[in-house]
C-alpha cells in the first residue's frame, strides 16, 4: 500500500530508488573476565583495533578529500583526533588492567560513560560530537570483533537511504552513482547531512518521524525532495505522474544545460548578476559548472563546525583565495562566521540562542576570532574580487565596530607588508526588521546590501525556522517579509548601492519572480537552481516581473500571493509548472 511521509526539504530533485535502511551498529557484546596472564594480550589486541580503525579513516580521508576536497575532508579529521582521544585510550587501558575485563567491553563502558554528558546536552554541536564519538568507537569495535558488516560505500546503485540519524562520516561516503535519495528521521536544513547531500546533489528529505518502522529493504520508493515528500510502494498512477515530472524537469534541464554560457539578462535588457550559495569548495567548482556569475554567499561558519574548533587564519586564507581564483573577475562574498543561533560554539548555550549572541553579536565579542577571518578574507582579496560582509546586523553600530575591525586587519597586514584588494568592500546583511527598516541609513555606510530573507523571515514572523511545530507559519511570501523586501531594495537603490538577496526566496521560482519585479541586482541561489533562475530571468520583462510584483504588495496572505505567482508562473512558464509550487501546507 502507498505510503507517503512528509519532512524537512533538504536537497532538491526527484529519486526513484529501492529502500535500504541503515541502522546504528549494535556490537553483540560479551564480558569477559581475563585472567592475569591475559592482559597484556588484551592490551595488544585494543592497540591493533586502534590501529586498523586509523588506517582506514586515514584511507577515507584521501578519498573524501580526493572527491570533495580538503574541507569535506575536516569531518573525518575530527575523528581521527578523537579515535586518540588520551583520556578514551588510557580509560580503556586502566578498565582492562584493573577490572580485568576484555578489550571490547572495558572500551564499550569507557564510552558510554564519556559520551553520555555529550549526548544529554541541549546544545546541537555537542551532540553532532556524541555522533563522532559513537561512530569512531564503532569502527575500532568492528574490528575488535572481526566484524566486516557493510557499509554505505557498498551499496547498490540506485539506492534510497532510510536511517534514523546518519554520522558525518558515513554521509560523507554517500556516492552520488550509487545513492539516489536519502530520507532521514533526524536533522534538519543545517545538519552536516543536510549539507553533505546537497552538495552531492542527493535529494533529500528530513525530520521524516518514524519513517523507518515503516520501511524494510528493498520497496519500490519515491523521494521529492523539492516538496520534502517520501513516498513508500507509490502506485501505478504516483509512478507515472512522477516519471512525466522527472521527464519533464529533464527535458527543461537539457535545454538550460544550454544556457551555462550565456549571460542571465531580462527580456528588457537588465543583467542581473546570478551568483550561488556555497558552504564548501566542492559547491563553488558545480556553481561554476553551472555558470554562476560568483559566490553571492559563502557560508564560512561550517569551516569551523567541520573542523570543531577555530580555523586559523592561514587555513581560512587558503579556502577563501581558492574559491576567489576560481570566480575571477566574479565576485566572491564571505559572509563573517554566523555561528551562534543552530549553530553554536562548544561548551556555549543560552535560553533563546537565535535571540542571543550569534553571528555579529558573537564576532565583535570574539575579537581573535573575528580578526584571524577577516585577515584571512583580506589577503584572498589580492586573489580576485572578495568582499565581506556581516550576518545579522540590527544596529548601525554594530557595522561601524565591524568596520573598525576590517580597518584594524588591514593596518595588521599592512605592517605584515601582506597585500589585498585597497578597494575592498564591505556589506551588510539585511535579515532583521530592524536593518530592514534602516536599510537608507545602513545603506550610506556600506557598499552593497544582501538580504537573507530566512532570517527576517524568521525575525518578522517570530517564527523559528528550524521548529517543525510552527514550521506552517514559516512563509517568505508572507506580505510582512515582502514588504520588507521591497523596502531594502527601495533604500538601497536610493542611496545609490546595489542589493542581493542570498536567502531562499531567491532559490524559490516564485520568490524569483517577485525580486526581479522589485528591481534586485543580485541573486544568490543554492548551485542546483542556477540553470532554472537564468531560465527565468532572460525569459521575463522587467515591467511584466514589476506589474507582478505591485499585485502581490497588495495582498493580504501568504496564500493569496502565492496563488498569484502560481498563475502568473502557469501562465508564463508552463514548461515550470509542477516544480516547488506546492502551497505551504507545513510539514
Ligand atoms: C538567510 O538568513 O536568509 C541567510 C541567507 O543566511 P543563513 O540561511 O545562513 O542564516
Ligand atoms: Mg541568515
Amino acid at each position: 500500500m502507498q505510503k507517503s511521509y512528509r519532512g524537512v526539504p533538504v536537497s532538491p530533485g526527484f529519486a526513484q530508488g529501492v529502500s535500504q535502511v541503515y541502522r546504528p551498529y549494535a556490537p553483540a557484546l560479551r564480558e569477559v573476565v581475563l585472567g592475569p596472564g591475559q592482559v597484556a594480550d588484551e592490551l595488544k589486541r585494543f592497540r591493533q583495533a586502534l590501529h586498523a580503525a586509523e588506517r582506514e579513516l586515514h584511507t577515507l580521508h584521501t578519498q573524501v578529500k580526493r572527491d570533495l576536497g580538503p574541507d569535506f575532508a575536516d569531518f573525518i579529521e575530527v575523528q581521527l583526533t578523537l579515535l586518540h582521544d588520551e583520556e578514551v585510550v588510557k580509560n580503556t587501558e586502566a578498565f582492562i588492567r584493573e577490572a580485568l575485563r576484555n578489550a571490547e567491553f572495558a572500551y564499550s563502558q569507557t564510552v558510554k560513560s564519556m559520551s553520555e554528558p555529550v549526548a544529554k546536552s541541549d546544545v546541537p554541536l555537542f551532540r553532532e560530537r556524541m555522533l563522532d564519538i559513537v561512530d569512531v568507537s564503532n569502527r575500532v569495535m568492528r574490528h575488535l570483533l572481526g566484524d566486516d558488516s557493510r557499509s554505505l560505500l557498498e551499496v547498490a546503485p540506485g539506492t534510497v537511504v532510510f536511517a534514523h540519524d546518519l554520522p558525518p562520516s558515513e554521509a560523507a561516503l554517500l556516492d552520488p552513482r550509487r545513492v539516489v535519495g536519502l530520507v532521514l528521521e533526524a536533522g534538519g536544513k543545517t545538519s552536516h547531512t543536510a549539507i553533505m547531500a546537497k552538495a552531492k546533489e542527493i535529494p533529500a528529505v528530513m525530520g521524516a518521524g518514524m519513517i523507518c518502522d515503516a520501511v524494510t529493504d528493498g520497496l519500490r520508493v519515491l523521494v521529492d525532495g523539492f516538496r520534502g515528500v517520501a513516498i513508500i510502494n507509490p502506485t501505478k498512477s504516483r509512478l507515472h505522474a512522477y516519471d512525466d515530472e522527472i521527464e519533464r524537469r529533464r527535458v527543461f534541464r537539457e535545454s538550460l544545460s544550454a544556457l551555462a554560457t550565456t549571460q542571465p539578462v531580462t527580456v528588457d535588457g537588465r543583467t542581473i548578476d546570478l551568483s550561488a550559495n556555497i558552504e564548501f569548495i566542492a559547491e563553488a567548482k558545480a556553481a561554476k559548472r553551472y555558470g554562476a556569475r560568483g559566490v553571492g554567499l559563502f557560508r564560512t561558519e561550517y569551516m569551523y563546525l567541520a573542523k570543531r574548533r577555530q580555523p586559523t587564519e592561514e587555513e581560512q586564507f587558503l579556502v577563501y583565495a581558492e574559491v576567489a581564483r576560481m570566480f575571477k573577475p566574479y565576485p566572491v562574498i564571505i559572509r563573517t562566521f554566523d555561528l551562534g543561533g543552530d549553530k553554536v560554539l562548544a561548551g556555549y548555550s543560552e535560553a533563546n540562542p537565535f535571540l542571543g549572541l550569534r553571528a555579529i553579536r558573537l564576532t565583535l565579542n570574539r575579537l581573535d576570532l573575528f580578526g584571524d577571518q577577516l585577515r584571512a578574507i583580506l589577503r584572498a582579496s589580492a586573489f580576485g574580487n572578495v568582499k565581506v560582509m556581516f550576518p545579522m546586523v540590527s544596529t548601525i553600530e554594530e557595522l561601524r565596530r565591524a568596520k573598525l575591525e576590517v580597518e584594524r586587519a588591514k593596518g595588521v597586514l599592512k605592517a605584515r607588508g601582506v597585500e589585498f584588494d585597497p578597494d575592498f568592500e564591505v556589506g551588510v546583511m539585511v535579515e532583521t526588521p530592524s536593518a530592514a527598516i534602516m536599510a537608507d541609513r545602513l545603506a550610506r555606510e556600506c557598499s552593497f546590501l544582501s538580504i537573507g530573507s530566512n532570517d527576517l523571515t524568521q525575525y518578522t514572523l517570530a517564527v523559528d525556522r528550524g521548529n517543525e511545530h510552527v514550521a506552517k507559519l514559516f512563509d517568505h511570501l508572507h506580505p510582512a517579509v515582502l514588504y520588507l523586501i521591497k523596502k531594502t531594495i527601495d533604500a538601497a537603490h536610493q542611496q545609490g548601492i546595489w542589493v542581493g538577496m542570498c536567502g531562499e526566496f531567491a532559490s524559490d521560482l516564485l520568490g524569483m519572480l517577485v525580486l526581479l519585479g522589485m528591481g534586485v541586482d543580485e541573486m544568490s541561489v543554492s548551485p542546483g537552481m542556477i540553470p532554472e533562475a537564468k531560465g527565468i530571468i532572460r525569459n521575463i520583462d522587467g515591467g511584466v516581473a514589476a506589474e507582478i510584483a505591485a499585485q502581490a504588495l497588495k495582498l493580504g496572505t501568504a496564500l493569496e500571493v502565492q496563488r498569484l505567482l502560481r498563475r502568473e508562473m502557469d501562465r508564463r512558464f508552463p514548461h515550470l509548472a509542477g516544480f516547488q509550487f506546492e502551497e505551504n501546507k507545513g510539514k
